[in-house]
């Protein structure tokens, strides 16, 4: 039934829970999907949407988002205290999207091809239940429950304007290590739109997430430290806490999509491009089999040794300038990109493994199994 009470054409009935990246990313996509007849529910309890760039690498199947996106790269640096690596990619450049840009793009998609959206945040009474409904496939975007100890991805940025010239628009800033580094692994992320203007975050792979004064100062520091430049205007603030790792369903009765489907890439925290796979392979699926099938977009093999980077990263931070330098100098920036993208075979796999010190990661791939066991063990006490 649409909103008016009146029946909608017969088509499979598609529910969406969340209006946010996933939800609306394959709401835009509606016009593919001509038998279903789809709903996107912004639920109640949802926080207001905060504006934020996404980056990712450009590739097939992205043209709609590296159009709209506010800048490009094809060139981006990994720095650490002694060394630093430029890669350069000009077939897979790196994109920066607004997610305001993108979503109003998905919404009017979406409208175009007739998705009706509701808003539970402005209901009065009990709403919309995310319980199973008979006949309705439901798909639940709302973000999962993260355990306590879960390696996140947490930082702030600040898009900033400096008095003068000091930023290389040609060159993004994807790691430097050039920070504190006390409280697990630290970089700072700097995108810089102009000479003038950049996007920087300060940015921590732990599991502990610090005052927000910690990561302002960082940003004040590297500033001052490698441009020189002590007073600036910030334009736009960011803040984000990203679980790293695999996580349970919010509600394990309904489908999950995006985040809350698995589409974090664990070792990363990228999801924008993960996500745009999982519609591909759902759409691709539903044009096989008539049904809309989620799945998670990684392979079992990238799981893996995200699981093994992750554990190095928890217990031996000290360790990642070392790790991500040596994996930036051993490939070409085609071959990062792929790698981190999903899309490495085994030979660009085993590239990336002959690169790293094999201690860490030894040590790592032990720890790893040797608390699987115990886990196992607990539970069946
Ligand atoms: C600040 C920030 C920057 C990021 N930058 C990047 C990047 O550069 N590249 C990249 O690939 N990924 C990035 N990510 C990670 C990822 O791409 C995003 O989190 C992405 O939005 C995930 O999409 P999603 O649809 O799963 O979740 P969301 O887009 O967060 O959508 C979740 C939906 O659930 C609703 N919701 C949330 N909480 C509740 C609640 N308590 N009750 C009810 N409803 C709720 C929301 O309103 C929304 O509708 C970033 C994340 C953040 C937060």
């Amino acid at each position: 039934m649409s909103p008016d009470g009146t029946s909608r054409s017969q088509g499979r009935q598609v529910q969406i829970l969340g209006d946010g990246c996933a939800a609306l990313s394959l709401a835009a996509r509606a016009a593919e999907l001509p038998d279903h007849e789809i709903t996107l529910v912004r639920p109640a309890g949802a926080p207001a949407a905060a504006e934020h760039i996404w980056g990712f690498w450009g590739g097939a199947g992205l043209e709609a988002a590296t159009r709209l996106a506010r800048a490009s790269w094809a060139s981006w640096v990994i720095a650490t205290e002694t060394d630093k690596v430029v890669m350069t990619s000009t077939a897979r450049p790196y994109f920066a999207l607004r997610r305001s840009d993108w979503t109003t793009y998905c919404r009017g998609r979406a409208a175009a091809a007739g998705v009706v959206m509701l808003d539970e945040t402005l209901a009065t009474g009990a709403g919309i239940e995310p319980a199973i409904q008979p006949g309705i496939q439901q798909f639940d975007s709302r973000p999962p429950p993260v355990p306590q100890g879960m390696m996140l991805q947490h930082f702030i940025g600040l898009e900033v304007r400096a008095p003068t010239p000091v930023f290389d628009p040609q060159t993004a800033i994807l790691m430097d290590f050039r920070v504190d580094q006390s409280h697990g692994m630290h970089f700072v992320y700097l995108l810089p739109f102009s000479p003038t203007e950049a996007l920087v975050e300060s940015t921590l792979f732990s599991p502990e997430t610090l005052a927000e004064e910690d990561y302002l100062a960082a940003i004040r520091d590297y500033l001052a430290r490698h441009y020189g430049v002590s007073e600036f205007e910030t334009l736009h603030r960011e803040r984000g806490v990203i679980p790293l790792g695999q996580l349970k369903r919010r509600d394990p009765a309904i489908e999950g999509i995006g985040g809350n489907g698995g589409a974090i890439r664990p070792s990363s925290g990228y999801a924008f491009i993960f996500i745009q796979r999982q519609i591909d392979n759902a759409i691709r699926e539903a044009g096989a089999t008539g049904r809309l099938a989620v799945t998670s977009p990684h392979k079992g093999i990238d799981l893996a040794m995200d699981a093994v980077l992750l554990t190095v990263l928890r217990h031996w931070p000290e360790t990642a300038p070392e790790l991500f330098l040596r994996m930036g100098k051993a490939l070409t920036g085609d071959e990062f990109v792929r790698f981190l993208n999903g899309e490495a075979d085994w030979g660009l796999r085993l590239k990336v493994v002959m690169a790293m010190p094999k201690l860490p990661f030894l040590r790592g791939a032990l720890r790893l199994v040797t608390n699987g066991r115990q886990a196992k063990h607990a539970r069946a006490a």
